[in-house]
């Protein structure tokens, strides 16, 4: 499809960010299962419920433009998560604290690309007049930002104390 205007972008930006969501849903419970801190888990548990109103909400917008979510792949997360599976593999090979440490700096990265892609549909919802589309994702830049502050705390307050243990 040429693109030819902000819309056109838009929606090509909605797709990256489909694509990258559908991709973390996959990757998340495989994370959850390799991480020993509880309270990661339960952190990592509830944003993979989060995730799945993320995907809902980009359908929602993808049902008011009146276009498919699919036909393009996220490369990016795809490379982030092809290194967080680098991770997973070291499983049973590193002390456990030392895999949740490097969980989270995994699971951080995925926020901050997400972060970034909310960021730029929001603004363009806001600039196409969007607003509906607008307050949906920011609802979900919201959710990213608050994601990424937990998993400071845990990695500050638990996780990493104990890797240095
Ligand atoms: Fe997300
Ligand atoms: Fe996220």
């Amino acid at each position: 499809m040429p693109m030819m205007n902000l819309r056109d972008l838009y929606v090509d930006q909605l797709r990256d960010l489909y694509s990258a969501e559908q991709q973390i849903l996959v990757a998340l419970p495989k994370m959850i299962a390799a991480s020993s801190n509880p309270q990661l888990r339960e952190k990592l548990t509830k944003h993979q419920t989060e995730t799945r109103h993320q995907v809902d909400r980009l359908m929602q917008i993808f049902d008011d433009l009146g276009v498919e979510a699919t036909g393009h792949h996220c490369r990016g997360m795809e490379g982030l998560l092809i290194e967080g599976e680098e991770i997973l593999e070291r499983r049973g090979r590193i002390p456990p604290e030392l895999l949740d440490a490097a969980l989270i700096c995994s699971a951080q990265r995925v926020e901050h690309y997400e972060i970034a892609g909310y960021g730029c549909v929001r603004t363009f919802a806001d600039l196409l007049g969007l607003d509906a589309h607008k307050k949906l994702l920011q609802e979900t830049l919201d959710e990213e930002g608050h994601e990424d502050h937990v998993l400071t705390d845990v990695a500050k307050h638990k996780v990493n104390p104990e890797a240095r243990a």
